[in-house]
């Protein structure tokens, strides 16, 4: 027997047909009810006389031992006998995990459960939810690796960058992975956290469609996510084990629809640049905005330097994106992702023209398609990130996370100013890559040749752009943007009666240099009309454009694999207008 002296009722489980009933309160003076299985479908359950739902674990199947659950019960017994203890009579208590709200955190904020949530299933005790110290279970940075932290429950409607989530909203407790309140609350948890990291860095205080950004959790059946400047969108589809696999489940995935949404907020022109770098660096973007985010995590700052002994260029779960959506993926598409995750920061792609590139090409290879070309500027990007915590760790070797939590917001305010100051042009990633250079000087004067390193040897400057820069190349060519240039492509081309009209990447470049070719050189970047071209011959070659029944021309093509159309044709009295519709994960499995 289990001896439970200060619970007001409990029911032994009977130690041969399980789960059965295991009910445990607490004197409600003591603020702490628990109430815990009722049968294998129940979650948990709530008596008239318990004000707020109180999570449970483990009521899902009798895998569970009688006599591990037995210990369970006596080992949640113990906890809370000690809390109950501490309350009573040691004001000095440290403070409960979750108290530190907002973007502060202490060690004890995101501790990691030490579950393993593949193994054999373990019952969590939660006690009564308060604003102060409400928290939520979640994943640390994607359902692959499965690393289950417990988090503050976010405030969803703090500004700036506020969301709204579906509705109703599940109580903020700790619920089992595999639930639909798990996925609610490990979606919001990354979200607030990924806007509470860019809210004060950003020259804006609202997203692109206003101050609050909706967030559909479930949108129906695929293996995808997107950004359609309405909302942030995710699905849920087929996984590698058979299981379903849900993309908003993933704070990668999250963070980088959510970086989608920063990065329009502050540069809009990006939204309708016909541009395959422009559409690229949206990309890379989103998968710096999931790697930033996920480093506002102590516990995970900590494990990452652990496991790369200090040395943060190197494979890792923060370097792998979306392990999880990439092995659904890969059971559907092999060569569509990397071998173990959906994309991988960690790389040595190299800058090519992405005019001179196929329009798509396995993981292994690059090409123009967007969320392949990006891999330059987000490797480029965590080379960089790198290569700052080296440059101004007090002990190069032996980087800490509290250094490697200050790099991260550096980066993303060097990002974010390059970004913003970059005009939108012909080669843009040299022109950001430049940006970034002179703005990361400002930061720390160790920073600028970390930087001209990281982009030359990936070719997104050439040598002889940033041996020159110094002294003359840098002087800004042209101080002020110009409005983005509309241009109209033969329509012909697309089998359309009438001119494309398309917004141009035609703002004269800022700085006068230029990513480098293969031989050494520097490249000659294409005017607006040649990039513009080779953007929407992408987009028409890989099933991207919604035509709405527009053009019915022998022209037109059927595109077996479906493919969400990124864009859509819209008739006008001079044309026919080219408009993106949404950033998406750039696969879809109907
Ligand atoms: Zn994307």
């Amino acid at each position: 027997m289990v001896t439970m002296k200060h619970e007001k009722n409990v029911v032994e489980p009977p130690c041969r047909m399980l789960p059965q009933l295991v009910s445990l309160e607490r004197d409600s003076s003591l603020s702490l009810k628990m109430i815990n299985i009722r049968s294998p479908q129940a979650d948990f359950s709530s008596g008239p006389e318990v004000k707020t739902r109180l999570a449970t674990a483990s009521a899902t199947s009798g895998r569970m031992a009688p006599e591990r659950l037995q210990s369970d019960i006596v080992s949640i017994v113990k906890q809370e006998n000690s809390k109950v203890r501490r309350r009573r009579g040691h004001a000095s208590d440290p403070p409960l995990p979750g108290t530190h709200a907002g973007r502060g955190e202490t060690p004890a904020a995101d501790a990691v459960c030490s579950r393993n949530v593949h193994g054999p299933e373990e019952t969590v005790m939660a006690t009564k939810p308060t604003p102060s110290t409400a928290q939520v279970n979640a994943w640390e940075d994607d359902p692959g690796p499965a690393v289950e932290i417990a988090r503050p429950a976010p405030d969803l409607s703090r500004q700036p960058l506020a969301y709204a989530f579906p509705h109703p909203q599940p109580a903020a407790d700790k619920y089992q992975p595999g639930t639909a309140e798990f996925r609610y609350w490990t979606a919001a948890e990354a979200l607030r956290r990924g806007a509470d990291f860019w809210a004060p860095l950003l020259p804006v205080k609202s997203w692109q469609p206003g101050r609050t950004l909706s967030v559909k959790l479930d949108e129906g059946e695929d293996l995808n996510a997107f950004y359609d400047r309405q909302a942030l969108n995710f699905f849920h589809g087929p996984g590698a084990d058979g299981t379903l696999v849900f993309s908003g489940e993933s704070p990668d995935v999250a963070c980088h629809e959510m970086g989608h949404a920063i990065l329009d907020a502050v540069k809009p022109d990006l939204w309708d640049a016909a541009s395959q770098e422009a559409a690229a660096f949206h990309e890379g973007f989103g998968d710096i905005s999931a790697i930033l985010s996920a480093l506002q995590l102590q516990s995970l700052r900590i494990a990452i330097l652990n496991d790369t002994g200090g040395h943060l260029y190197r494979s890792s779960r923060l370097s792998r994106l979306a392990e999880q959506l990439g092995a659904a993926i890969r059971a559907q598409s092999p060569d569509a992702v990397e071998p173990d995750c959906l994309r991988n920061a960690v790389n040595s792609f190299t800058y090519s023209d992405p005019a001179e590139l196929p329009s798509s090409a396995p993981a292994s290879h690059l090409s123009s398609e967007p969320h392949s070309f990006s891999r330059v500027m987000s490797g480029a990007v965590f080379e960089c990130l790198a290569g700052m915590l080296t440059a101004s760790a007090a002990d190069a070797k032996k980087p800490t996370e509290q250094e490697l939590a200050r790099v991260s917001t550096e980066t993303g305010k060097i990002v974010i100013d390059a970004v913003v100051a970059a005009h939108v042009a012909p080669n843009f990633f040299a022109q950001v890559a430049a940006q970034m250079v002179q703005v990361s000087g400002a930061v720390n004067a160790a920073y600028p040749p970390v930087l001209r390193g990281v982009f030359v040897r990936r070719s997104i400057l050439s040598l002889e752009s940033v041996t020159s820069m110094a002294a003359t190349a840098l002087m800004p060519v042209a101080a002020v943007a110009a409005p983005a240039a509309q241009l109209a492509l033969p329509g012909t081309r697309y089998g359309l009666a009438q001119p494309l009209l398309v917004q141009a990447p035609a703002q004269p470049r800022h700085f006068a240099i230029t990513s480098g070719a293969p031989n050494g050189s520097s490249v000659q970047p294409p005017n607006a009309l040649e990039a513009a071209t080779a953007f929407v011959d992408d987009l028409f070659r890989n099933g991207r454009v919604d035509d709405q029944g527009l053009p019915a021309s022998n022209a037109r093509l059927v595109h077996t694999r479906r493919r969400l159309r990124t864009h859509r044709l819209k008739a006008e009295a001079a044309g026919v207008r080219l408009e993106r519709q949404l950033f998406d994960c750039g696969f879809c499995c109907r």
